[in-house]
């Protein structure tokens, strides 16, 4: 089904890339199932140049499995819906997607502008390979003045908003204008938003990339990555750079993520109300010495994210006046939310950030003890505000 600009997207979301009819039976399921396939056949010799033709004028064509089918496909247009972009590639995991970005826009002797709250695996990717081909690195703190900061090589900035672990807001507007001043791409990681509660191409960015192994996929059983724009140029370099690189990714996993995504808009919204919950009640507790969410009031970014936003998720952080060790047993001592990376699953979790990690955030102020990061989940917010109770109660006894 085509895109429809007058519908919401929520409306979108229920009839993109469903499953089409079948010419003789008239008859198709609702959803797309998971179409395999390494080896793709040609009706004739004049069907197989059509596609290479549609290929070479950068269309997306079927030539070979690895590119994907019908269910990638759906899953194609529905990133683009999200995030109102015309050209989208998928990739094994979010983070793929952040490398094929960096892979298909830099080349040797460029350099690249990235926030220094962007998804901490960017810097590996840095270290371990831009590094050796050449490519150089200069990491921002979203308040800098990057006029400062651009060179004469400079080609791209990598953004994050709400960034990685304490979710700063950033200025994509203004960022944008720097962008086209300069003429730099203007890259951002939508992982956070996930194209339903943030739209960076709408706000100036060129290129979007979603983790759709979080609040896309939606129940921590898939990994798998996007990466939007509706830049035609650009995504010629994309798509070239994709095709180079072998990126693929399994149809069950773009299959889970299909399934997934028609009920983001009520999971997010569910989790975004059950953090405020939190975010109410940590409030109130004398342990708590600052609460990153932009979507509460007391965040430093909260007029930003009124401004460029229109919701929230179950992501916050929370700095506690905790030795190290206390910290430690609170996080031990909590029973519904798991202890481990990612989100965007129907669970909560919490992870203890590490001051080495937080040294690279200038948005972390110094003296501040130690930081939890939390995915607030689906389960009923009393009962996840009882268990972060409970376990203050048992932090604070020695
Ligand atoms: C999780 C995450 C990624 C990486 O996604 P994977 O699918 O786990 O590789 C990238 N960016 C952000 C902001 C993330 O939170």
């Amino acid at each position: 089904m085509s895109s429809d600009s007058s519908k919401h997207i929520d409306t979108v979301l229920q009839h993109t890339g469903t499953a089409r009819f079948d010419p003789d039976t008239g008859v198709a399921p609702v959803n797309q199932p998971p179409v395999r396939a390494s080896t793709v056949r040609f009706r004739d010799l004049s069907a197989l140049e059509n596609a290479y033709r549609r290929k070479a004028a950068g269309e997306r064509a079927i030539t070979y499995g690895r590119a994907g089918m019908d269910t990638h496909l759906a899953l194609e247009s529905i990133f683009n819906e999200l995030e109102g972009g015309t050209h989208c590639y998928l990739s094994s995991s979010g983070m793929a997607s952040n490398t094929l970005v960096f892979m298909a826009l830099l080349s040797a002797g460029d350099h690249a502008l990235v926030a220094d709250c962007v998804y901490g695996p960017v810097r590996e990717l840095h270290d371990a390979v831009l590094s050796r081909l050449g490519i150089e690195i200069t990491y921002f703190s979203p308040d800098a003045d990057l006029e400062t900061l651009v060179r004469p090589n400079t080609r791209l900035l990598y953004a994050e908003s709400p960034g990685s672990l304490l979710f700063q807001m950033m200025d994509m507007p203004a960022l944008a204008a720097f962008a086209r001043k300069h003429e730099l791409v203007l890259a951002t990681d939508n992982t956070w938003g996930s194209g339903y509660v943030y739209r960076p191409l709408e706000l100036g960015a060129h290129v979007s990339v979603i983790a759709g192994t979080k609040y896309v996929g939606g129940h921590s059983d898939l990994m798998l990555g996007a990466v939007v724009t509706r830049d035609d140029e650009i995504a010629r370099r994309l798509g070239g750079t994709q095709y180079a690189m072998g990126y693929s990714v399994s149809a069950d996993d773009v299959w889970l993520a299909l399934r997934g995504v028609r009920t983001m808009p009520i999971r997010m919204a569910q989790h975004a109300k059950h953090a405020m919950a939190v975010c109410e009640w940590l409030a109130t507790r004398p342990e708590v010495s600052r609460i990153y969410h932009p979507a509460w009031p007391q965040d430093p970014g909260h007029a930003l994210w009124q401004r460029d936003a229109t919701g929230s998720n179950g992501m916050l952080a929370v700095s506690l006046k905790l030795s190290p060790t206390a910290a430690r047993r609170f996080v031990e001592a909590l029973t519904l939310f798991g202890i481990g990376f990612s989100w965007g699953g129907f669970e909560s979790l919490v992870q203890l950030v590490s001051p080495k990690d937080l040294a690279t955030h200038a948005y972390w102020q110094e003296g501040e003890l130690a930081a939890v990061r939390l995915h607030i989940g689906l389960e009923d917010p009393r009962d996840v505000i009882a268990d972060l109770e409970q376990a203050l109660r048992k932090a604070a006894e020695s």
